[in-house]
């Protein structure tokens, strides 16, 4: 049997036997919810009670590290160098999870209890991303065994903050430039985009987050009072919003568009498979027009609103508004002008005389 071959067949055996699904289990019931008021030293379990051993079977050097924010979870690093002349892979994983929303799920479902139904696993963070990395160390696990080396280089590190926007990885990952340093990074998050097609994602769409906001005044007036003589806030932004973006998603702002999306990359997306889930009819007439939904997702740039305020929707009064407020996002691919997305904005909603409008950005390329 080819080597191979052998560690594909170690890797059955860890589901054959039940190893997988147990240590799994027991991952998912330490609850590392990050969204609520846990310590650190209870996130800093995950990786005591929930990773170290799988971490020393695979022979890695690691570190429970303060996070360089104050009062921020810890992060687990580690390494395990088998020559110098090899490649280095720089492998990522979250040990913590979204709130374990007991009752949201179906029947006979506890969040943090695994529990198998049709040939699905379910559990709070069995896919995002105690499953994803932990079946990374299982298929490291089985290389190792079959051939008693990696064959590369291997650094890891674990968070337990992704899901409040990884606080202290950036400046983590500057501090430690040099320890860091790698040729692969592999981090397996997020989903597939359709279950039965395994997903390999050479890189993922940026995203830039800004708000618009429109204020004319303190306070709101009556509308019978002042109805037609104050300018209203919420009609200004939506005009506004309508020339960013048409009635069907169509990107309007020229510089908002790649510039990557050449016949070699088309050709190539035509080999991809339909990707798109079984689970949800995709808006065939929705975003750029004559592009197919491959094209789409993995070779253009998308604008979204990701939430809209003027006034009170649940207690609604009579009066004009003083102010509107819209956060927004550009999703991009490569062969975007990212420096000129804010400048061109700026540009275009001058030019439609929407000099009222301010925009703030939230944040850069997340
Ligand atoms: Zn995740």
């Amino acid at each position: 049997m080819v080597l191979l071959d052998q560690a594909l067949e170690n890797s059955r055996e860890s589901f054959a036997s039940g190893d997988f699904i147990a240590k799994l289990s027991s991952l998912v019931r330490l609850v590392t919810d990050s969204q609520n008021a846990l310590s650190n030293e209870d996130l800093a379990k995950y990786y005591y009670e929930g990773l170290l051993d799988i971490l020393v079977e695979l022979g890695i050097r690691t570190k429970i590290i303060d996070n360089p924010i104050k009062n921020a979870p810890p992060f687990l690093i580690g390494e395990r160098i088998e020559s110098s002349e090899l490649k280095t892979i720089l492998l990522y994983g979250h040990g913590d999870t979204v709130p374990l929303q007991k009752g949201l799920w179906h029947d006979g479902i506890s969040p943090n209890i695994l529990k198998i139904i049709d040939e699905k696993i379910y559990g709070r963070g069995v896919a995002d991303n105690k499953g994803q990395h932990f079946i990374n160390l299982t298929a490291l696990r089985s290389v190792l065994k079959t051939r008693k080396k990696l064959g590369f280089n291997l650094k890891i590190i674990f968070e337990m903050g992704e899901e409040i926007g990884s606080p202290g990885l950036l400046e983590l990952c500057e501090i430690n430039k040099d320890y860091f340093k790698s040729d692969v990074l592999i981090a397996s998050d997020g989903p597939r985009v359709s279950v039965d097609v395994p997903t390999v994602f050479l890189g993922s769409r940026g995203a830039i987050n800004f708000e618009l906001e429109v204020k004319y005044r303190e306070g709101a007036h009556h509308s019978g009072n002042w109805g037609g003589v104050l300018r209203d806030p919420g009609v200004r932004l939506s005009h506004a919003l309508s020339v960013i973006a048409d009635k069907n998603g169509k990107i309007l702002i020229e510089n908002w568009k790649p510039t990557s999306l050449t016949t070699e990359v088309r050709d190539r997306l035509k080999s991809l498979p339909a990707t798109i889930s079984d689970t949800l009819e995709i808006d065939e007439n929705w975003g750029e027009p004559k592009l197919s939904p491959n094209e789409k997702l993995f070779g253009w740039n998308s604008f979204s609103i990701l939430a809209l305020k003027s006034g009170d929707i649940d207690v609604p009064v009579n009066a004009i508004q003083p102010s509107a407020k819209a956060l927004c996002q550009l999703r991009f691919v490569v062969g975007t002008d990212t420096d000129k997305v804010i400048s061109s904005l700026r540009d275009h909603l001058d030019h439609y005389g929407f000099e009222d409008i301010k925009i703030t950005m939230e944040n850069k390329f997340e």
